[in-house]
């Protein structure tokens, strides 16, 4: 069995962001206002007990649990308690419900290992192009609860775009004044931002939706305007600059901060949904959008066979990923 894994699992399919963040790539989540009964079979205690007790069966290093909002999960207690013990565990959460919540915020670091926060910027101009809800109000809040008799890993998650590469360095140097574990830079995905509003595409909504995000996604991923074949869903020069960020914040003598660009696909990272199926969210080359390739079902196989498998070996020792960096440095 593997001992080095780690399974980030979505387990939450609602979230409570509204609207949802611009370069939010979730298809299946379920906001305020969408039919409760989507999912239901698999979005069930029963189905997560049965999930989380097929994950202890694996010996794993570390089980992540994220979504859409893990805190809306009706029994996401009940799955921490059953995974501790077995492997270490970490919680990504927006932070709206630990908002000003010392209780609950308590409880949190009571039951999970680490806990990671989202954030692209301390400037309020430029983290409203890319969240909803008042981010740097509900992260200095939750991050200073957490930060108080501190007895969990804390982190950062960002998404690097176009509107705040310029300023990651200051960023930096604020999430340094405050403390931190690990800091996570990754490279906005616009071939997932985009799948997620076509496939939203069949209401007036989500059309109108998808006429007012596209320019703006293109934009935050530094795409041009016209469609250049190859050259679709990622930029040689934005990648170019994100790798760029690694020099910038000086990362190899901050261990704690890792840039993590689109193709970058771990071999002992790995991606669970409800359904039980195993996936990696990689793009193959800079044209290719079979993003969410499914490896396997851990209801019917062992995570050792799913890892051995054809599609999984193709990924992670990709040789497009290769070229592209080549390319890109
Ligand atoms: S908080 Fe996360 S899941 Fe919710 S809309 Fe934002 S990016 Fe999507």
């Amino acid at each position: 069995m593997p001992k080095n894994k780690t399974i980030h699992w979505y387990i939450g399919p609602r979230c409570n962001a509204s609207p949802r963040c611009t370069y939010c790539f979730e298809q299946d989540i379920l906001f305020s206002g969408d039919p409760a009964n989507k999912n239901l079979e698999l979005n069930s205690p029963a189905n997560l007990r049965r999930i989380a007790r097929r994950l202890n069966e694996f010996r794993l290093e570390r089980v992540i649990l994220g979504g859409g909002e893990p805190l809306l999960v009706s029994n996401l207690w009940e799955v921490l308690n059953m995974l501790r013990g077995h492997t270490l565990t970490e919680v990504h959460t927006n932070g709206i419900l630990l908002y000003q919540n010392q209780d609950r915020v308590n409880k949190l670091k009571d039951n999970v290992d680490s806990i990671a926060l989202p954030l692209d910027s301390f400037n309020p101009q430029i983290q409203r192009q890319l969240r909803s809800y008042n981010a740097i109000q509900v992260f200095e809040s939750v991050f200073g609860l957490l930060l108080k008799d501190k007895r969990t890993e804390l982190g950062i998650h960002t998404v690097a775009t176009t509107a705040n590469l310029e300023d990651i360095s200051e960023f930096y140097k604020g999430l340094k004044s405050r403390g931190f574990d690990f800091w996570k830079i990754y490279e906005m995905n616009a071939a997932l931002a985009f799948s997620r509003l076509i496939s939203s595409l069949d209401t007036v909504e989500g059309y109108n939706q998808f006429l007012d995000l596209v320019p703006r996604i293109r934009q935050l991923a530094g795409l041009p305007k016209e469609v250049v074949r190859g050259n679709m869903f990622r930029s040689y020069d934005f990648a170019r600059r994100v790798l760029d960020l690694e020099k910038t914040l000086e990362t190899s003598r901050d261990q704690r901060v890792k840039v993590v660009l689109l193709d970058d696909h771990p071999e002992d990272y790995l991606f669970l949904n409800n359904a039980g199926e195993v996936m990696g969210y990689s793009l193959r080359s800079p044209d290719d959008v079979s993003e969410r390739t499914v490896f396997g079902n851990i209801f019917y196989q062992d995570l050792d066979e799913i890892i051995s498998s054809m599609e999984y070996r193709e990924i992670v020792e990709d040789k497009d990923r290769v070229r592209f960096h080549a390319q890109a440095a």
